[in-house]
């Protein structure tokens, strides 16, 4: 049994209300990666990192807050009202998120033989609606990356990440200009049916259509009947 608790963003910020924050502490897993996620296993991912922060590193709980997953599903991870492990000498009223990915630019950086990811879609959605929650309420110096810290010696949340432009996204943030596409989108690219980028509102082509097909049978086939 675990305490994780699964929150869409609309109830995380009605409990956040319960709290006062000074800072919103980002960062990236680093290890593990969008390779490890296999769009269920939210829980494993979840307790095997509680497990190493525990067990190998001897910390009370987990460490963060709340983790965001690929997909752009939030994870409860220690309670709201204990001060997490995030970066050491800020800890106190921080609000502490762990993305799940490797978001340094790749084949930069130590190297990570579980790949670079890029934060995209609605996990890059997600983080930006709550630091607009955090924008609205404390101000933009309330946002805090790993490396902001001059004692970090890390590039977390990864080296891909500018701040102010994120920042700046996610004040431009409009809820209700989100695609309805965006989740199936997203959900094809990670079982690896999706045909192309981003193109909503195309027709799909003949060619598309039949490589779609034949892609899903594939897939059908590998899954479920080979086994
Ligand atoms: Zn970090």
């Amino acid at each position: 049994m675990s305490d994780f608790r699964f929150l869409k963003i609309e109830n995380l910020i009605i409990e956040l209300e319960d709290y006062t924050f000074k800072q919103l502490h980002i960062h990236h897993t680093w290890k593990p990666t969008h390779r490890n996620f296999t769009g269920d296993n939210y829980i494993a991912m979840q307790q095997a990192m509680k497990n190493y922060h525990t067990i190998s590193l001897g910390w009370s709980d987990i460490g963060q807050h709340l983790t965001l997953f690929p997909d752009g599903i939030w994870l409860t991870g220690r309670p709201f009202d204990i001060i997490p492990a995030s970066i050491k000498g800020w800890n106190i009223g921080a609000l502490a998120v762990e993305m799940i990915g490797n978001f340094d630019i790749p084949e930069t950086n130590i190297y990570n033989e579980l790949g670079y990811d890029k934060l995209e879609g609605r996990q890059k959605e997600e983080i930006l609606k709550l630091m607009r929650y955090f924008i609205d309420k404390y101000g933009e110096s309330s946002i805090i990356f790993h490396r902001d810290n001059p004692d970090a010696g890390k590039t977390c949340p990864g080296s891909s990440l500018n701040k102010s432009i994120m920042i700046k996204e996610a004040k431009e943030l409009d809820y209700n200009k989100l695609h309805w596409g965006e989740d199936y989108y997203n959900n094809l690219k990670r079982k690896g049916i999706i045909l192309d980028e981003k193109r909503y509102d195309d027709y799909l082509t003949r060619a598309e259509g039949m490589a779609l097909v034949d892609k899903v049978t594939n897939w059908v086939i590998e899954n479920f009947i080979s086994k």
